[in-house]
Order: C-alpha cells, then sequence, then structure tokens
C-alpha cells in the first residue's frame, strides 16, 4: 500500500517509522523541501512531492499530520481531488472543527478522524521514533460516518503499531482534551512566561532548577506553530477549561493569604488524588 504523508514531523514520521517492518512505500509532501530532504535521510519516506496533484495520483491512503488550522484548509480541498478508493485521515488534536468542515462533503466516508495521543515537546522529522505510539491510545471520531471495511483496515495496522483505540464524538473529545491535554500546555507556557520575565538570568534558571521545574515547564517548549491553532481551534472549551483553572488558583491565592494551614492542607490533600489515577 501507498500511503502520502502531508507533513512529515515527529507525528507522521513516528508512524511511518513504526511500520518500517511491514509492505507499506510512505511518500512525503511538505512545504518545504529541506523538511522532505530530512525525513527521506531519515528513512519515513522513500519518495518526495511538492505537488499535490502529483502526490494524490501516486497514493492509495493521505494521512494529514500538519497544524490543524492547515488541515482544516487543506482536508475539503483533498477530498474533492480524490477517487472513490482512496482514503484520507487526520492526526490533529482537535477534531470538532475539522469534522465540521467536511460534515456535508460527498465523500465525508472517504474520512478517518483520528487523534493519537502521544507525543513529546520535539518537533519536525528529526524529532519522529518508531516507538512513540507504543501502548498510547488512538482516539477515532464520528467513526460511524467512515467506511467501515476501510476504518477497520486501518484500526488494525493502528493496534499493529502499538496503539489502544477509543471511539468518541468530535465535541465530546475536544472538550475532554481541553482538559487533559490543552490546559497543560496553557499552564506551562504561563509558567514558562512569569519565570523567564522575573529571572532573567538562564545561568540562574539553570542552576536553581530542579526536576519539578523542569518537568512542569517541559511543554513550553513545544512548537507555537502547531499550539497555536489548537488554542485557537478549540478556543472555547480551553477558555473554559482556563476559568476553572483561575478559580482554582484564586482558592489557592486566598488561602495562602489567609495562612489557612487547614484549609491549605485539605486543597492540597485534594489535589493529590491525582496519584490513585495517574500511578
Ligand atoms: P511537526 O513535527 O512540527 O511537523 C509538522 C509538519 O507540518 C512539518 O512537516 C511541516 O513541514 C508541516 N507544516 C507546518 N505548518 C504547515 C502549514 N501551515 N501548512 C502545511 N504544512 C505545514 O508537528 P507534529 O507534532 O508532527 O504535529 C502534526 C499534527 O499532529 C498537528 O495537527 C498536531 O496537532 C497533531 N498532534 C501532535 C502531537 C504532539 O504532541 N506533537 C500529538 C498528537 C497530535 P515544513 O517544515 O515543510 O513546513
Amino acid at each position: 500500500m501507498k500511503i502520502l504523508l502531508i507533513g512529515v514531523g515527529l507525528i507522521g514520521g513516528s508512524f511511518s517509522l513504526a511500520l518500517k517492518k511491514r509492505n507499506f512505500q510512505f511518500a512525503g509532501l511538505s512545504r518545504s523541501e529541506k523538511t522532505l530532504d530530512t525525513a527521506k535521510e531519515r528513512g519515513i519516506i522513500s519518495k518526495k512531492f511538492l505537488n499535490l496533484e502529483e502526490a494524490i495520483a501516486w497514493t492509495d491512503w493521505i494521512i494529514l499530520s500538519i497544524p490543524v488550522d492547515a488541515i482544516k484548509k487543506m482536508l475539503p480541498n483533498i477530498l474533492d481531488q480524490i477517487s472513490d478508493k482512496q482514503m484520507v485521515i487526520d492526526f490533529g488534536s482537535t477534531k470538532a472543527a475539522i469534522c465540521q468542515v467536511v460534515k456535508n462533503h460527498p465523500r465525508r466516508n472517504q474520512f478517518i478522524a483520528a487523534h493519537p495521543i502521544a507525543g513529546t515537546e520535539y518537533s519536525g522529522p528529526s524529532a519522529a521514533f518508531p516507538d512513540l505510539y507504543k501502548g498510547k491510545r488512538l482516539i477515532i471520531c464520528e467513526d460511524e460516518l467512515s467506511k467501515p471495511e476501510e476504518l477497520a483496515t486501518f484500526l488494525s495496522i493502528a493496534i499493529d503499531v502499538g496503539f489502544e483505540i477509543t471511539k468518541m464524538g468530535a465535541e465530546e473529545h475536544d472538550r475532554h482534551l481541553a482538559y487533559i491535554s490543552h490546559l497543560s500546555h496553557v499552564t506551562s507556557y504561563a509558567l514558562s512566561n512569569t519565570v523567564l520575565e522575573k529571572e532573567r538570568n538562564g545561568e540562574v534558571i539553570l542552576e536553581l532548577s530542579g526536576s519539578g521545574f523542569a518537568s512542569t515547564v517541559r511543554l513550553a517548549k513545544s512548537s507555537p506553530e502547531m499550539w497555536c491553532p489548537i488554542f485557537i481551534e478549540n478556543k472555547e472549551m480551553i477558555l473554559e477549561s482556563i476559568d476553572s483553572y483561575m478559580e482554582q488558583m484564586e482558592r489557592l491565592k486566598n488561602l495562602i493569604e489567609a495562612e489557612n494551614e487547614t484549609g491549605l492542607k485539605t486543597f492540597l490533600a485534594e489535589a493529590r488524588e491525582i496519584r490513585k489515577i495517574l500511578k
């Protein structure tokens, strides 16, 4: 089978590397030829395209792993151009807006909306690695709208790569992910800016930071090109999650200000319950 990766970075690249031993041919299409050259050197793709029409004519399946705003823009156009036998899958981190733009497309059943719950703070083809998806979850949204046979084939490949599968609605997905993933990025970026603004000397940060600061601020190293569109695409849910977070911050601030030991201990003990879920 021939698979065209539109976007050959961490997410698309790791999918190809995970399937190295299977009989797939991967080609890549990207904005920059340099990115495609790196992907070729890393063995992610064996063929590169700079022209979408030529790439579509070559492939069986198309996987979109570019920023979510770019997916939303390209997807209807790609569905317009494909034949009856081709399938398109997206790996974007938001789902509602993407599903919405193709809701009434005549080829909606040739699209699978997927989100790999796996990643790192690094990006580009150099960051891709074959084990990224081992033991991780793949969320499929609106599965009932995709061609059942093609979906089953895709899921069997995904399971082979190491994924466990969860199915849910696109809006339900975006609500959960706002709290469980996007808010962590919001707070990490804000924490990083808070510290960088007050502690201008990088050497002091390096000298005094322990593993707690490093792990809490890790996500702020993530690519702005990828995260800015996620924040905007999932704006409503993220704003709701920021409001909930700020309520908790306000509660904590008041407890510290009042030196309310009992209240503080209760607050911290409540938060610590997360240990039982994330062991
Ligand atoms: P990445 O490593 O930065 O790779 C992105 C790729 O998209 C690059 O090949 C880049 O190529 C291309 N690209 C960037 N902007 C583009 C644009 N406006 N139009 C067309 N191509 C563009 O990103 P990634 O981490 O693989 O993320 C890809 C997708 O997976 C995103 O939708 C993201 O939301 C989703 N996702 C990410 C993670 C994560 O933790 N990283 C996890 C799950 C899902 P050029 O260099 O040629 O521009």
